[in-house]
């Protein structure tokens, strides 16, 4: 390796998360599907979720931590960001986005869509997008690291309308997306203040939408993504060789 060749990628699939619950809410499915596939996937919490309505960050931290693990995944130190007021136009937040991304050099990174009801999931969003940016740019605060760039940003979207890019078939790993999201007992379980998570039906929304995109690609679970521009294939043929395409009509 020479001195100026890009360092190789450290993770497969790094999760950006604004609050300790929202990745394994999202795209749970997807990950316990590729850590199952012997994949190098990590969860990075923006903040502490101090804001929430229930439950302590000790206490979410020790949840997040379990729910981790139910998916067979590491989740990385919390980067600590404000709960309700992260910002992508924040050079501080850009810069400990950045700093994540040129230490854990993931090949694929997740994050929130950045149409979302939560002004920080739509913020956390937008700061990966301009992060995947300046991490790749080499003057771009030298102190971080060295620069590198994910090969791939996508997007989770949470309970709100979308036509996604595409629909990950997440049915073998959807008993461990429930066992993980049954470790965050304060948010998503009975006893709190209520909150739209946590209400009734709350857990219940969530698994009649993977249940409705699953069957969208005509299988019993799945988790819509969208990705900027049209999906590249090398061979359509592929399509053929998966669960059964069925075209979701643009919008
Ligand atoms: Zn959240």
């Amino acid at each position: 390796m020479t001195a100026d060749a890009p360092p190789a990628a450290a993770l497969d699939l790094l999760a950006l998360s604004p609050h300790p619950d929202d990745a394994e809410l999202s795209c749970g499915g997807w990950l316990a599907l590729a850590a199952a596939r012997g994949q190098r996937v990590q969860i990075l919490d923006l903040t502490h979720g101090e804001l929430a309505t229930n439950g302590t960050p000790a206490g979410r931290a020790a949840e997040a931590l379990a729910a981790a693990a139910a998916l067979g995944v590491t989740r990385a130190p919390c980067l600590g960001l404000p709960d309700g007021g992260l910002r992508a136009d924040e050079p501080d937040h850009l810069a400990a986005v950045v700093q994540a991304l040129r230490r854990l050099r993931p090949r694929l990174l997740l994050a929130p869509w950045v149409e979302a009801r939560h002004p920080d999931h739509a913020a956390a969003g937008a700061l990966a997008e301009r992060a995947v940016f300046f991490a790749g740019v080499r003057r771009y605060r030298p102190d971080l690291g060295a620069p590198t760039r994910p090969g791939r940003l996508v997007f989770y979207p949470q309970r709100q309308e979308v036509t996604p890019s595409f629909v990950v078939d997440v049915s073998d790993s959807y008993p461990r997306k429930q066992q993980a999201l049954a470790c965050h007992a304060s948010q998503l379980g009975p006893g709190g203040a209520p909150t739209l998570i946590n209400a009734p039906l709350g857990l219940e929304a969530w698994a009649v939408r993977d249940r409705y995109w699953g069957a969208a690609i005509g299988v019993r679970h799945g988790e819509p993504y969208l990705i900027r521009g049209p999906v590249p294939l090398a061979d359509p043929l592929t399509l053929a060789d998966g669960p059964a395409p069925v075209l979701v009509p643009a919008r």
